[in-house]
C-alpha cells in the first residue's frame, strides 16, 4: 500500500531520533581548519576512506597553507602529494582549478551559494552541499553511497539519482536534520545496515523499515 507523506514524515522523524540516540557524536569525519581546507578534503574523499584523506591532508594542510599556494602550484608535485588518495591526476587538477577560480574571482574565499560552488572545476552537487552544511550551517543534505542504499532501503525514495533522492528527502525530514542525517546514515551504514548484508535483527529501524529481513 502507498504510504502517504504524512505518515512517511512521521516515520522519518522516530528515525532520526532513533538513530540520534544510538548516534549521539555523530559527525564529519575529515579534518579541515577552513571552509577551503573542507572543499580540499572532500574533493580527495571521492573513492577514497575519510581515514586515508586525513592522513594526506595532514602533511599537505602543512605544505599548501592557503587558497593562493595550491592555486599557483604544480599539479604534477600536488598529484604525488596526494597520490594515495587514488584519482590523483584527475583530484589535483581539481584541486587547483578550484582554487585558481576561488583567489581570482572569489577574493580567496570559497562560496557560501550552491550556484557558485558548482561552477568551481570538480565540484559537484555532493561537495557543494557539504561545504554549506559542514560549513556555512546552511541546511543541505549529501546524498553520498549510504544515503543512496539505505534510503532505497527504508523506500523513501525509488531512484539511485542522488539528485533526485535529495528532492525526495528534503519533503520527508526536518530542515534541522538534513545536515546530521548524513552522517548518522553513513555510521549506520558502517556498523549495522552494512552493503550486501545488513545486520537488520540488530537494527534499530527495523519496524520502521520495509526492507527488513528481520519481520
Ligand atoms: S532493518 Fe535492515 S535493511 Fe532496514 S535499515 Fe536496518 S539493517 Fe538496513
Amino acid at each position: 500500500m502507498r504510504e502517504s507523506k504524512v505518515k512517511k514524515r512521521v516515520r522519518a522523524d522516530e528515525i532520526v531520533t532513533r538513530l540520534r540516540n544510538l548516534y549521539p557524536d555523530s559527525k564529519c569525519s575529515l579534518n579541515y581548519k577552513s571552509a577551503h581546507e573542507l572543499l580540499v578534503a572532500t574533493i580527495l574523499s571521492a573513492q577514497c576512506t575519510d581515514h586515508r584523506v586525513n592522513i594526506v591532508t595532514n602533511d599537505l594542510f602543512q605544505k599548501y597553507r592557503t587558497p593562493t599556494d595550491f592555486a599557483y602550484c604544480s599539479v604534477t608535485v600536488l598529484a604525488k602529494d596526494i597520490h594515495s588518495c587514488g584519482y590523483h591526476n584527475q583530484k589535483a587538477k581539481s584541486i587547483q582549478g578550484t582554487s585558481l577560480k576561488i583567489v581570482e574571482e572569489h577574493d580567496g574565499n570559497v562560496p557560501d551559494k550552491m550556484d557558485e560552488l558548482i561552477m568551481l572545476p570538480g565540484v559537484g552537487r555532493k561537495t557543494a552541499n557539504c561545504i554549506l552544511g559542514e560549513f556555512y550551517k546552511v541546511p543541505s543534505m549529501v546524498i553520498d553511497t549510504h544515503m543512496v542504499r539505505i534510503m532505497g532501503l527504508l523506500k523513501f525514495t525509488k531512484t539511485k539519482d542522488a539528485k533526485k533522492i535529495e528532492l525526495d528527502l528534503i519533503e520527508i525530514f526536518e530542515k534541522k536534520d538534513w545536515v546530521n542525517l548524513t552522517h548518522m546514515i553513513i555510521d549506520h551504514g558502517r556498523a549495522v545496515c552494512i552493503a550486501r548484508r545488513p545486520q537488520c535483527s540488530e537494527c534499530v529501524l527495523t519496524d520502521l523499515c520495509q526492507s527488513s529481513l528481520a519481520i
